[in-house]
């Protein structure tokens, strides 16, 4: 299908699209420039097109690396239904001798292969022997240590593009912070100037992010208010499996996915989830991706989503279609604390990067700013300080300085042994005898029943704060100890501005509502 004189001609002919979408046409020009190029698109914007539409129009083969075998197969569908001559090699395919005969025959557009096989000796021999047009690098992110998907095997591509020095490269990713594209650019040997950002807002959709306080009860309210369908994403499989029990009682049809389901009630679940227009699939994070829904309108997470990253890419599966959609984040400490678990378990090397994503979240979750600006911000733009169309920006929580029950509470936990959990430090806190505060001799401490009935309403939250911070960590058997941010506190060194809690059983009419 080569030799196609113009970009927008050939957009036309082969997609059948009337014009380019944002940064398609700068991209697609740099490729056919032959210019090193890393393009950074939210997911939707269309990366696919960006080497696609080169591979029809430049002679030779575009090699895409792409890591999942079952991505690579619907973007050759994909490719294969505009007329695009396109083939996968991979250890699923059975046709590979056949495939290796079509590339050296000029015969392929587009040969999609995952990088543990792009890496290879006998992959190379290969490519020497063929015309290669362009090498396109999808998911590019995965090539750092930075980036919150590091795959080992994306660090073997150098060689092999080096190896071919005056082939094209395009390295494609919708996640990436600064500091991971950076290392991209490094990586792949891109140079900086080669790097074009699309615009990551997504105006139409309203973010809200809540404690949890019984999830079920909070995502079937949200259900209530949202008509249309909508993603509920659950950390476990059992978590899916038990939301959708309770979620089934609003009335709506809900479904189940997770990979732990057979791959045909996966399939169908995700085939009627596409074709309804209320259905509520609770799914955990295999869920979403190559899923082509563009009216979901509401996504629920209800626990902390792994990065900011993934949270933008999670929530982006909302309102597609331009009309409004809501994407809304029920957290708690305890998310937290997994996290940092998690993070110390990873080898040492990547755990900045890990604690970088995690302070970033936490951000996200406690500003009392626009959380839109948060996001944009971390995508490397600069957005305006308030979108309206966020709960913080629609709503303007109200500050407090909880400094002041923080040391109590910081107190309570030292001062009990750095062993109870929150409800025994809470019940010191607010001298709620009982037989074992009793016996541990704690009605006698300092700290015994020094909150103010004012301050009561912030322990919770307070508690929340100091495990998001790293002031608190929980032990194994769930009981409470400092954690490397607690001294600072303690000693006036560092203030806990909070963000109001909701006022539940207050109704705030007049000066005399509190
Ligand atoms: P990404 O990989 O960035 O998530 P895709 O490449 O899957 O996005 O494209 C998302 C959708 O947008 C696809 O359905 C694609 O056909 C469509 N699309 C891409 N470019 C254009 C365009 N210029 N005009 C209209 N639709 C487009
Ligand atoms: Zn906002």
């Amino acid at each position: 299908m080569a030799a196609v004189s113009d970009p927008v001609s050939a957009l036309h002919r082969i997609f059948g699209f009337p014009a380019f979408r944002g940064v398609q046409e700068q991209v697609v020009a740099r490729v056919l420039a032959g210019q090193r190029t890393l393009a950074v698109m939210p997911t939707g914007a269309g990366k696919s097109l960006c080497y696609q539409l080169p591979s029809a129009m430049l002679e030779g083969t575009c090699v895409v690396v792409s890591p999942l075998i079952a991505l690579m197969h619907d973007q050759l569908r994909a490719a294969q239904a505009v007329g695009l001559r396109a083939a996968t090699l991979t250890s699923v395919d059975e046709n590979r001798a056949e495939t290796r005969g079509r590339f050296l025959d000029g015969d392929l557009d587009l040969l999609y292969v995952a990088p543990e096989r792009a890496s290879t000796g006998d992959f190379r021999d290969l490519l020497d022997r063929g015309r290669i047009a362009l090498f396109a690098i999808d998911e590019a992110h995965c090539v750092s240590e930075w980036g919150h998907d590091f795959r080992p095997d994306y660090r073997l591509l150098r060689p092999l593009l080096d190896r071919f020095p005056d082939v094209p490269r395009l390295a494609l990713t919708a996640t990436a912070d600064e500091h991971t594209r950076a290392d991209v650019l490094e990586q792949l040997g891109i140079p900086h100037d080669g790097m074009i950002v699309a615009g990551f807002d997504r105006p139409n959709i309203r973010y809200t992010i809540t404690p949890r306080d019984n999830t079920p009860r909070q995502i079937a309210d949200l259900i209530a208010r949202t008509p249309g369908p909508g993603i509920v994403y659950v950390q476990s499989r059992a978590g899916t499996e038990k939301m959708a029990e309770s979620l089934a009682r609003t009335g709506r049809p809900v479904r189940v996915y997770h990979a732990g389901l057979d791959a045909s009630v996966r399939a169908a679940n995700q085939a009627a989830f596409v074709e309804s227009e209320d259905m509520v699939i609770c799914a955990t994070i295999a869920f979403g991706m190559g899923i082509d829904k563009p009216d979901v309108r509401f996504v629920a997470h209800a626990g902390l989503p792994k990065s900011i990253e993934a949270y933008y890419q999670e929530t982006g599966r909302a309102g597609r279609d331009g009309d409004p959609a809501v994407a809304h984040l029920f957290w708690g400490a305890e998310d937290f604390a997994r996290a940092r678990q998690r993070i110390a378990e990873v080898e040492p090397a990547r755990q900045p990067g890990e604690r970088a994503r995690l302070t970033a979240l936490g951000a996200l979750v406690e500003t009392a700013g626009c959380r839109r600006a948060i996001l944009l911000r971390h995508f490397g733009e600069q957005p305006p300080e308030t979108c309206g169309n966020c709960d913080n920006c629609l709503n303007p929580p109200a500050a407090v300085d909880a400094t002041q029950v923080a040391q109590k509470y910081l107190s309570a936990v030292f001062r009990t042994g750095q062993m109870f959990g929150a409800g025994y430090i809470e019940q010191v806190l607010t001298g709620q005898s009982t037989e074992r505060s009793l016996m541990n001799g704690h009605e006698a401490l300092s700290v015994w029943n020094i909150v103010t009935a004012d301050e009561l309403r912030l322990l919770k939250p307070v508690a929340r704060a100091l495990l998001l911070k790293d002031a608190l960590r929980t032990n194994p058997h769930g009981g409470l100890e400092f954690g490397p941010s607690a001294r600072a506190l303690l000693k006036g060194e560092a203030t806990l501005p909070l963000v109001e809690p909701p006022k539940r059983e207050r109704r705030r009419r007049g000066a005399g509502g509190g």
